[in-house]
């Protein structure tokens, strides 16, 4: 059911009679450096937040994530939630941002944490991943409120911790506690750096392992009475050149993923080591000639819904059984490193209708459906919490994540607002 004129209308007015409040607010987001690694000034930005969402009539929880992995005294993992309770009942609509931002890195010519606003655009780092995805998510939601006092359901919004380093002491910690259940919220939206005119549905799963190959150590001028694992390990990289990446090239699919060649099955190799550890630092002699007793390789296995994680776990270890019993010696152990699970959210969720139909009436195109390449906080809403309506949507342009002079498109993100406020009129009446 396509929004009414009217109501759009009427909407889209709240939301033009804030954009240089919405520009500043994410300005004033951005000048908070919430580096992570190690995960600096995440109470600050959250009592930031609270104070602002208050005055907005939300009730606020600051909540740390004591014990998770990162959390320490001298790096809290502080998470924020916020809720307004409707007048009415109705569904619970969730928006769900990260704080955190990544390294600054090389390149800059402007201030990482200067937030400027300059050029129709807020630069700096975090301001399209996500903070100018919060900044709207909450912009869009006061405004809302502004147009339904006695708006049904509830609205709630969360700023969470360490999204950029896998969400354990963020979203997973709070999909833990129970903040994710299905029973007391229905939708949640991420406002993650997608794009307008985007609704991403979900993402490919994830397997990373360390594969280890044994030798047998020998002095280097007679290798023969050793055994290499340098070169044990070259015959698994043989076998995956020859018959896993083909392999994996030819499995696509029917996620619409984006870019293109992430709709295939992959495997990158995050690293190699073989032999012994390298020289200390300060040694200039030569290295001792001896046969390398050791290699480990870590792989980062994307995989697709259509495949099983033990479809995924079975293929390596019968790629390295193939490779034993060429080679007498040859031994191995595979140890696992992390595990996602791919997650998609049916096309006909409530909370993809809603927002694809706002997409439509706001800008007059039809949303396109897209998945992500990597993983985002979905895997722990959807996997721990269990909510099914779950998708990613938000303003900016996801090449400028990470990048230096990031920025973010301020009518991109009064555009954003428009279509959720739309979205959250029509869920919360559900
Ligand atoms: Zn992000």
């Amino acid at each position: 059911m396509p929004p009414s004129p009217a109501r759009a209308e009427a909407l889209a007015a709240e939301i033009d009679a804030r954009r240089d409040d919405l520009a500043a607010l994410t300005s004033e987001l951005v000048r908070f450096p919430t580096l992570n690694p190690p995960g600096d000034h995440y109470r600050d930005i959250c009592e930031f937040l609270r104070a602002r969402l208050e005055r907005s009539g939300f009730a606020v929880e600051l909540m740390r994530a004591e014990g998770a992995p990162g959390d320490s005294d001298a790096h809290p993992r502080w998470n924020l939630i916020a809720r307004r309770e409707g007048a009415r009942p109705g569904d619970c609509v969730h928006f769900n941002s990260h704080h955190d931002v990544v390294a600054v890195g090389e390149g800059w010519t402007r201030d990482p944490f200067g937030g400027e606003i300059d050029a129709g655009r807020v630069w700096g780092r975090g301001s399209c991943d996500m903070k100018g995805g919060l900044a709207t998510s909450i912009v869009a939601a006061e405004a809302f409120i502004a147009a339904n006092p006695d708006h049904g359901g509830a609205v709630e919004i969360s700023s969470v911790a360490d999204e950029e380093s896998g969400g354990l002491a963020g979203a997973a910690w709070l999909a833990r506690e129970g903040w994710f259940d299905p029973a007391r919220v229905q939708h949640v939206i991420i406002p993650e750096p997608l794009h307008k005119d985007r609704v991403c549905l979900g993402h490919r799963g994830v397997w990373w392992a360390e594969i280890a190959l044994g030798g047998r150590i020998a002095h280097g001028c007679m290798p023969f009475l050793g055994d290499s694992a340098i070169r044990h390990m070259g015959a698994v990289l043989a076998e995956m050149e020859a018959e896993l990446f083909p392999a994996l090239a030819e499995r696509i699919t029917a996620m619409p993923v984006i870019p293109e060649g992430a709709r295939a099955s992959t495997l990158n190799i995050n690293s190699l080591h073989g032999g012994a550890d390298e020289q200390p630092d300060d040694y200039t002699g030569l290295p001792v000639a001896v046969v390398a007793d050791r290699a480990r390789m870590v792989i980062d296995r994307r995989f697709l819904p259509e495949e099983s994680l033990s479809d995924v776990q079975g293929e390596i270890t019968d790629l390295l059984e193939r490779v034993k019993a060429r080679r007498p010696e040859f031994d191995y152990t595979i140890r696992e490193m992390l595990r996602v699970m791919p997650s998609m959210t049916a096309p006909d969720a409530p909370v993809v209708r809603a927002v694809g139909d706002a997409i439509e009436a706001v800008l007059g195109r039809e949303a396109v459906h897209v998945a992500s390449p990597g993983t985002y906080d979905q895997k722990h809403i959807d996997g721990i919490g269990g909510v099914k309506s779950c998708i990613a949507y938000g303003p900016g342009v996801l090449d400028i994540a990470h990048q230096p002079d990031e920025w973010i498109g301020i009518d991109d993100m009064v555009d954003s607002a428009k279509v959720m406020a739309l979205a959250l009129d029509r869920l919360t009446a559900a």
